[in-house]
């Protein structure tokens, strides 16, 4: 995203959002709204560096003076540098003069919580309130080409899958495969995420939020791999369960209730469904099976400029999903001390079926 016509209509759609909230300005942090706004992602740190965006006013980035270069040339967007011995919260005064006094200000949820202060010790007579709820609703309708960077993330992810199974996996390391899990997702242009790949072998599996470790991999072991990348900020999230050797019996029956509750899930998403519908869907699946007590997290999260995002899969969201709506859907059966099944892919509310953005094989993989 880097056209200015896409910046100038995302500054004029959050601008219709502000004003539609009755909200006077927002205040965005080094994050992924900054991102989705402007292009620009920077980073976070004890020099402010922000977007103030006006209700009816201008958009202002803040930036200290070393950094103000970089962010030349976002267009509709003015920036106003300060040097080391300037107080930056002082460069917006304008903006807050033109709000009325005792106006909503949104801030970025993740803003610190030092700079949050001295705004709220400068400009003491504005509500402060969090920007999440105005973000979501522009970032959670994916437009054409956000979703065509998702689709290629995805691809990309697949691809990988499909070389990373070629290797031998018995007697390496969790660690050892999701290195070379890594180099395969980098060669295929997928750039890294700010997590990395997850190998979580036999009873590491029934983990599943399993930190890669040193545990070497056996024969005998359901191996689950959960990885992605990005593609112009744009992440991929898939995983997929493989076998080293012979699948056991219990392990064969988990692994097509597995997929069995995943298919189901990705059938139920449809435009107005509520996003629990899906969440339900899946669960009904495992439970009636008799493993509801396994599966321990929520189906699904958004996925877009993060990795995990609204619209969340779960129980008790009511949100009616719509056309353009990014999430995964990744259901999961762990059995403790022995191993875990997990299958996940993105997709895509469409206004017919939910479009799969990962399409690497589901059926049980045997690996060596
Ligand atoms: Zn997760
Ligand atoms: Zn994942
Ligand atoms: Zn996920």
């Amino acid at each position: 995203m880097n056209s200015a016509t896409a910046v100038a209509q995302r500054l004029d759609q959050a601008r219709k959002l502000l004003r539609q909230e009755e909200v006077g300005l927002m205040l965005v942090w080094p994050s992924a709204d900054l991102r989705y706004l402007t292009g620009y992602a920077g980073h976070a740190s004890e020099r402010p560096k922000l977007l103030a965006l006006s209700a009816d006013g201008p958009a202002v980035v803040i930036a200290p003076q070393l950094e103000a270069p970089g962010l030349e040339g976002v267009p509709g967007v003015q920036v106003r540098a300060f040097g080391e011995t300037e107080d930056p919260y002082r460069l917006l005064s304008d903006l807050f003069e033109d709000t009325p006094h005792g106006a909503r200000v949104a801030v970025s949820d993740g803003m610190w919580a030092a700079v949050l202060l001295r705004f709220q010790q400068t400009y003491s007579s504005f509500r402060y309130l969090p920007v999440s709820p105005i973000m979501r609703q522009l970032r959670m309708l994916k437009s054409a080409d956000e979703l065509e960077l998702l689709r290629q993330a995805g691809a990309k992810a697949d691809a990988a899958f499909e070389a990373v199974i070629q290797l031998r996996f018995a007697g390496r390391t969790e660690r050892g495969v999701a290195d070379e899990l890594d180099a395969l997702l980098r060669a295929q242009g997928l750039l890294r995420a700010d997590w990395g790949p997850t190998v979580a072998s036999g009873p590491n599996g029934a983990s599943p939020h399993h930190l890669t470790g040193e545990r070497e991999i056996h024969e005998g072991d359901a191996v689950v791999l959960d990885f992605g990348g990005m593609v112009d900020g744009y992440q991929a999230d898939i995983t997929r369960t493989v076998y080293v050797g012979t699948p056991e019996g219990e392990f064969r029956h988990v692994y097509e209730l597995v997929k069995q509750a995943q298919e189901a899930g990705v059938r139920a998403v449809r435009p107005d469904a509520p996003a629990q519908s899906v969440d339900q869907t899946t669960r009904g699946v495992i439970a009636a099976a008799g493993y509801g007590d396994f599966f321990v997290h929520r189906t699904g999260h958004g996925v877009g400029l993060e990795v995990h995002e609204e619209p969340y899969i779960v129980e008790g969201n009511t949100l009616a999903l719509q056309p353009g709506m990014t999430f995964s859907v990744e259901p999961g059966v762990y059995l403790p001390g022995r191993f875990g099944v997990r299958i996940e892919d993105v997709v895509a509310v469409t206004p017919g079926a939910a479009l799969r953005l990962n399409n690497a094989p589901r059926e049980l993989t045997v690996v060596h």
